[in-house]
């Protein structure tokens, strides 16, 4: 197996959620938003070195917007597989201390993409999530598009890690499921480091796709996690003694409230799910002509004067 047909590609995706990083740099000056994308900018160098074929993605996912870090719009698809350079030279700082002049290239757009995306957000009404449904798709299709610009004789393998902040939105639970099934699909894995809460969803993304769920104890030492857990990529994960499998929350949210439940109503049409029976699906609007057993009614008119 020569490794020069074999490109292996890793995605990050920060949760950049300023609400939650926000709050963290209030609580413990110790980890901020900054030193997490040191941390990822190590991963992504560390990455690109372990092999000259292999190449890396980093996309911010913020509230309002899913955004690229790297490469930006000043990249041109012929500098990413190394066999053009021109505009990658002229927006390089150049290296003072030695350092190879790609990984100092990255590590500066990256920086002034965030700086951009911080200084230029405007926080409007409710809008607190991270679009993480929204960046795990844009992530899919970059991969798509790369795997379609390699040579007719290489092959190129995927991966998505999530390093996931802020809290998990039930409002994107549909977005989130399609997303990790078109994974699936395409041989994508889904890795996570989750920062603080755990993460239903990522768990259900990690367990399905063959990805490493990881929640991190100790924040501050983010990059020894990412560096032991993260860097080695499938093949010599098997080698390897990792975190045993975590226990994976597989409830389903339902579609009236959000709520997550372990027992529920299935429309056989569409597959939505509901905590509460009605006759007429709110998702696909099917109306079920079932007479329902005496019992239901009796339950139903008893909820209703309870109320
Ligand atoms: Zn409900
Ligand atoms: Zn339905």
């Amino acid at each position: 197996m020569s490794g020069d047909d074999e490109l292996s590609l890793l995605v990050v995706v920060i949760d950049t959620n300023p609400i939650w990083w926000g709050k963290k740099a209030l609580g413990e000056a110790e980890f901020t938003l900054s030193k997490c994308i040191d941390a990822v900018m190590v991963l992504g160098n560390s990455h690109l070195l372990m092999n000259r074929n292999n190449k890396l993605a980093v996309i911010a996912s913020h509230t309002q917007e899913s955004r690229f870090l790297y490469p930006g719009k000043h990249w041109a698809v012929a500098d990413l597989f190394g066999d053009g350079g021109g505009s990658m030279e002229s927006n390089c700082s150049g290296s003072r201390d030695g350092k190879y002049e790609l990984l100092t290239a990255i590590n500066d757009a990256i920086a002034e993409e965030i700086k951009d995306l911080m200084t230029k957000t405007e926080m409007k009404g409710q809008q607190t999530e991270t679009q993480l449904a929204g960046s795990l798709a844009k992530a899919l299709c970059y991969i798509n598009r790369m795997s379609k610009e390699v040579k007719a004789n290489q092959e190129i393998k995927s991966r998505i890690l999530v390093i996931k902040a802020a809290e998990d939105s039930a409002l994107q639970y549909m977005n989130f499921m399609n997303v990790i099934f078109a994974a699936q699909k395409q041989s994508v894995l889904i890795d996570a480091c989750v920062l603080e809460s755990d993460s239903g969803l990522l768990q259900q993304a990690c367990d399905i796709t063959g990805g490493i769920y990881l929640k991190v104890l100790h924040m501050p030492s983010l990059l020894q996690y990412l560096l032991w857990v993260f860097l080695p990529d499938q093949e010599q994960r098997s080698q390897l003694v990792l975190p045993p499998p975590i226990h994976v929350d597989y409830r389903a949210a339902c579609f009236c409230h959000r709520n997550l439940i372990e027992i529920g109503y299935v429309c056989s049409v569409c597959l939505s799910i509901f905590c509460n029976f009605s006759p007429i699906c709110s998702t696909c609007e099917t109306a079920f002509k079932i007479s329902l057993p005496p019992v239901m009614k009796a339950k139903k008119k008893k909820l209703k004067l309870a109320v």
